[in-house]
This record gives C-alpha cells, sequence and structure tokens, in this order.
C-alpha cells in the first residue's frame, strides 16, 4: 500500500483537519479537567407523566473552551472514550452532580441525580466501589443517584459489564440502559439486565406523532420493557401530540424540549422547585399569639 500513490490521495485536507481538531480536544481536555472554570454540568429534568411533575435531573457535560468556544458532548466524548481519560471524566462528573446534590437540598429540593457513564467504566474492575466511596465522602444515600449505560457499553464485553452492574445495582444505586433500541442486541440481554430504567432512544421518539409504524415499534418497546419490570422514560419528547401519545402508551416518565432543555443548576431548582425557597424561610404572620 505505500507506494500507491492513491493513498496518499484519499487523505484528504478535510479529514486532515478532523483529525487535528481531535487531537486538539483531547490535548485540551486534559487541562480543562484541571481548570475550575471550563468544565459544567447542566441538568435537564425528569417529567413523571402522571403527576405532571419534575422528578429527576439528567446530568449532561458542557465544555466552554477558552477559544473554541461552548463544544458539546456528542462532539468531545466520543474522542475522550477513545483515550484513555473516560474514568477521569466520569469521576469529575460524579463529584460535581454529588456536590450539586448538596446544594439542592440545602435549598429543599430532592431529586435523584442520573450521571451518564462511559464503556470503559464496565469494565474498570473498582468502579462500583469508586461509586460507593463517592457516596460515603458526600454522605449521601445511594438511591439520590442513577447511572445510564448505553446498551451498546453493556454489549462490549457483557459479561464484565454484567458484574459491574450487579455490583452496582446492590449498593441501591439505580440503573438506567440509555439509548434503548440503538444497540444491536437489545432483546437478549434486556431480560438479564438489573436495570430499574430503560430510555427509549429520542430517534424513536421525534416525530412519533404522524408514524404509525414508529408508534407500534414505542408501543412494543414500553409493553415488552415494563414486563421485563422495567420503568420506561422516553427522551427527545418535544411536542403535546408525543407526550399524548406516551401517556396513552403508558411510558411512566418523559424528558424533552417540551417541558425543558438541560438547565444551569440554579435554573433547574427554580424549574423543579417554583417556590422559591426565600419565600419558605420568610417567619410566618400568622403564628398564634401567645
Ligand atoms: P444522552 O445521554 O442520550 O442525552 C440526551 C441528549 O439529548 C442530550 O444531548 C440532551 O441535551 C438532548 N435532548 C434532550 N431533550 C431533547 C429534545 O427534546 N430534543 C432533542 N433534539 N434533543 C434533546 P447532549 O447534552 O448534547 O448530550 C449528548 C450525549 O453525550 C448524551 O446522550 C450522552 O451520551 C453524552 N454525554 C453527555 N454528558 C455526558 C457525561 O457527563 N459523561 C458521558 N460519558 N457522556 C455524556
Ligand atoms: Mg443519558
Ligand atoms: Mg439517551
Ligand atoms: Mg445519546
Amino acid at each position: 500500500a505505500i507506494d500507491s500513490p492513491t493513498h496518499v490521495a484519499v487523505y484528504s485536507q478535510q479529514e486532515d483537519a478532523m483529525y487535528q481538531r481531535r487531537f486538539r480536544l483531547l490535548n485540551d481536555f486534559v487541562t480543562a479537567l484541571k481548570s475550575h472554570d471550563q468544565l459544567r454540568l447542566v441538568y435537564q429534568p425528569r417529567i413523571d407523566v402522571a403527576s405532571n411533575r419534575c422528578i429527576g435531573a439528567e446530568a449532561l457535560l458542557r465544555w466552554n473552551h477558552p477559544e473554541l468556544g461552548v463544544i458539546g458532548p456528542a462532539e468531545f466524548i466520543p474522542v475522550i472514550e477513545r483515550s484513555g481519560l473516560a474514568q477521569a471524566v466520569t469521576a469529575w462528573v460524579l463529584e460535581t452532580a454529588l456536590r450539586q446534590q448538596w446544594e439542592w437540598r440545602a435549598a429543599g429540593l430532592a431529586v435523584q441525580v442520573s450521571v451518564n457513564v462511559s464503556p470503559v467504566n464496565l469494565i474498570e474492575p473498582g468502579f462500583a466501589g469508586s461509586v460507593a466511596d463517592a457516596l460515603a465522602r458526600h454522605r449521601l444515600p445511594a438511591n439520590c443517584l442513577e447511572l445510564e449505560i448505553t446498551e451498546s457499553a453493556i454489549m462490549e464485553q457483557p459479561a464484565k459489564a454484567h458484574a459491574t452492574l450487579a455490583a452496582i445495582a446492590a449498593l441501591g444505586v439505580g440503573l438506567a440502559i440509555d439509548d434503548f433500541g440503538t444497540g444491536y442486541s437489545s432483546l437478549a440481554y434486556l431480560q438479564k439486565m438489573p436495570a430499574d430504567v430503560v430510555k427509549i432512544d429520542q430517534s424513536f421518539v421525534r416525530e412519533l406523532e404522524n408514524d404509525v409504524r414508529r408508534q407500534a415499534l414505542v408501543r412494543a418497546m414500553i409493553t415488552l420493557s415494563q414486563d421485563l419490570g422495567h420503568r420506561v422514560v422516553a427522551e427527545g419528547v418535544e411536542n403535546s401530540a408525543v407526550l399524548d401519545f406516551l401517556r396513552r402508551a403508558g411510558c411512566e416518565e418523559v424528558q424533552g424540549y417540551l417541558f425543558a432543555a438541560p438547565l444551569e443548576a440554579q435554573a433547574f431548582a427554580n424549574y423543579s422547585c417554583p417556590i422559591s425557597t426565600r419565600a419558605l424561610r420568610v417567619p410566618k404572620l400568622t403564628l398564634s399569639p401567645r
């Protein structure tokens, strides 16, 4: 291949630019992890369909690069997952999300926080232990945390992943299968999974209102997951027609722009706890006279 000039030709300038950008992101991310102002978490409300109330938050990572501006996880997470940095990212996210739990709790807000976990965490022997340590260090109960794991991450090394998931479930930490329906082996493994929650991928949910075949698929996914003992969350709910369909199909929880995009921590608190906490602290004027 080396003496064939065509191989040189197909390596286009565009690809060159793409590899350079990835290389730069990877390099700069090491700095970002150590900085105190480049990374932050935003929180998307999880809504209980029956009560219309916010019952949880999914933590989503944002990177404010000093020169390139805000970069979304869809671009940088895959780059980082191919390097050795995924564990450091998960540790940072877990730490930040648990610290946030304390701020919310101090303000009277108790919701479960969900953290996205990388495939490599599932084959890391000490991962469940490090989650237990983080909870203990923050003095938080296990049920205030849920970990989201993609179906394809589990399938990379099913036996090891299963052992990790079982250890996490034993702690009392919630488990969700993320992006359900996009992996390649869903059904055989779904029955063995210790997961509490199945999150139907937004690619099935968006524009559901005008597509009866997709509706049939989603209805079947909901029934199947529930029959196997999982609670169902639909991602990417953008309009009320989709919400109505999901409610009729028995879906328990939703996330999506119809309710809220991912929010800054303070905005999340205001969203889920609209009564101002300051108002709650105002002394009551109606105390009975002594
Ligand atoms: P995900 O875990 O499936 O997260 C859902 C994504 O859908 C988020 O994108 C969210 O902003 C977006 N979304 C929510 N509602 C809607 C909607 O109604 N319509 C549309 N079009 N999109 C909606 P985001 O924040 O860009 O994250 C993308 C992916 O990056 C996540 O997918 C997750 O796989 C990964 N990711 C994000 N944060 C982390 C993290 O802290 N660690 C790891 N390992 N991965 C992360
Ligand atoms: Mg997720
Ligand atoms: Mg997802
Ligand atoms: Mg996703």
